[in-house]
């Protein structure tokens, strides 16, 4: 099964995506961990893409686009399938995921919106970050809220129009981000425990 988690900066993407990857063993996917983790390894994508992160900006496509084309070309991605969170964020990262589809002769099964109200994103992004100081982890450089301001209007003009592209071809679903985490699991898994 692939799946394909959409929504803005701290809509849940990553914590839903990690229980659909407890319940039904699919990989989760995110490219800014993987980002991250070349930024922290010094790599050349990583040397690329640290400024650009840090501004709260895209990484350019055909970088991100490598990057995720060189993971899902792994065993356990063609084993057990993925969930894609912070994947696509643009038109042509979408159409290429298409192609990389269409190449594999996979299909795409869930493409799911997570729909939060701007505003409830700053105060979640700020949780996230006095857990994370708490738990004596560090905090990501782009979580502060200036960053965060910028990632939210990155999303509304770059990201949202992938939304269109996807109801095009009827692949897109709604769930309700605002409810509580396990209300939102509980929806995620009666649009994907369908056969
Ligand atoms: P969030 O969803 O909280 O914004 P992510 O971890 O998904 O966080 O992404 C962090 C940053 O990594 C983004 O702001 C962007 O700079 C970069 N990034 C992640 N995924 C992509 C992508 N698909 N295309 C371009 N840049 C990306």
């Amino acid at each position: 099964m692939n799946v394909i988690l959409l929504g803005p900066p701290g809509c849940g993407k990553g914590t839903q995506a990690a229980r659909l990857k407890d319940k039904y063993g699919v990989i989760p996917l995110s490219t800014g961990d993987m980002l991250r983790a070349a930024v922290a390894a010094g790599t050349e994508v990583g040397k690329k893409a640290k400024a650009i992160m840090e501004a709260g900006q895209l990484v350019p496509d055909d970088v991100v686009v490598g990057v995720l084309a060189e993971r899902i070309a792994k065993p356990d991605v063609q084993q057990s399938g993925f969930v894609l969170d912070g994947f696509p964020r643009t038109v042509a990262q979408a159409k290429a995921l298409d192609d990389m589809m269409e190449k594999r002769g996979w299909k795409l099964d869930h493409i799911i919106e997570l729909r939060v109200d701007e505003k409830a994103l700053f105060a979640r992004i700020d949780k996230r970050v006095r857990e994370t100081v708490a738990a004596g982890g560090s905090v990501r450089a782009d979580d502060n809220p200036d960053t965060l301001k910028k990632r939210i209007t990155v999303y509304r003009e770059q990201t949202q129009p992938i939304l269109p592209y996807y109801a095009r071809s009827s692949r897109l679903r709604q769930v309700d981000g605002m409810a509580s985490i396990d209300e939102v699991t509980r929806q995620l898994e009666a649009i994907v425990g369908r056969a």
